[in-house]
C-alpha cells in the first residue's frame, strides 16, 4: 500500500492522471470514501488522462457513464445502487466489459458479485479520506 497527502482537487486530479497511465482495458479501479472525499475528482483526472473531453461527473440519474477517450471508459457510481434496481443481474453488464477502463465509486454496495466476467479484473484499491480543509489522503492498494 502507499499513500499520499493531496492539497487540493487539482493535485487528485494529477494522481488520477498517474493512475490511469498504468491501465489498460478490462482493469477495473475502485475508489472508495465518504461523499466528498474526492472519488469523481479523482476519476476525473484518470479520465482527462486517457482522452475524455466529456463533462465527467458523479452519474446522478444512472448507475453509470460511459465515455469515450484513447480507450473507452466506464464510471460506475454504486452509491444508490438500491434505486436503481440492484436485484436485476444485468444491471452493470453495460459498463462492466473487457473493452474499457472501469472506474467505481462506492464498490463496497456490491459485495463479491462485481465482476463476474473474467475479462475484466480489479487491480487497484484507492481509498480517499478527508485531511482537514482541502487535505486529502489518498490510499493506493494494488490488488494481489
Ligand atoms: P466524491 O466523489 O468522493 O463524493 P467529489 O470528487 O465529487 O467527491 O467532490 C470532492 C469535493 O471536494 C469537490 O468539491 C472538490 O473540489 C473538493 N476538494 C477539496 N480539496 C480536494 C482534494 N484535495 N481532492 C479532491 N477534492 C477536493
Ligand atoms: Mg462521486
Amino acid at each position: 500500500m502507499t499513500g499520499e497527502i493531496t492539497d487540493g482537487p487539482a493535485a487528485t486530479e494529477a494522481l488520477g492522471a498517474r493512475i490511469a497511465a498504468g491501465l489498460e482495458p478490462g482493469q477495473v479501479v475502485l475508489v472508495s470514501g465518504d461523499l466528498g472525499a474526492g472519488k469523481t475528482t479523482l476519476i476525473r483526472g484518470a479520465c482527462r488522462a486517457l482522452g475524455v473531453t466529456e463533462v465527467v461527473s458523479s452519474p446522478t440519474f444512472t448507475i453509470g457513464r460511459r465515455y469515450s477517450g484513447r480507450v473507452a471508459v466506464s464510471h460506475l457510481d454504486l452509491y444508490r445502487l438500491d434505486d436503481f434496481g440492484a436485484e436485476d443481474p444485468g444491471l452493470l453488464d453495460d459498463y462492466l466489459t473487457a473493452d474499457a477502463v472501469i472506474f467505481v465509486e462506492w464498490p463496497q454496495r456490491v459485495a463479491g458479485e462485481l465482476l463476474g466476467d473474467d475479462a475484466i479484473e480489479v487491480v487497484l484499491r484507492v481509498t480517499l479520506s478527508h485531511a482537514g480543509g482541502d487535505r486529502r489522503e489518498v490510499l493506493l492498494t494494488p490488488a494481489a
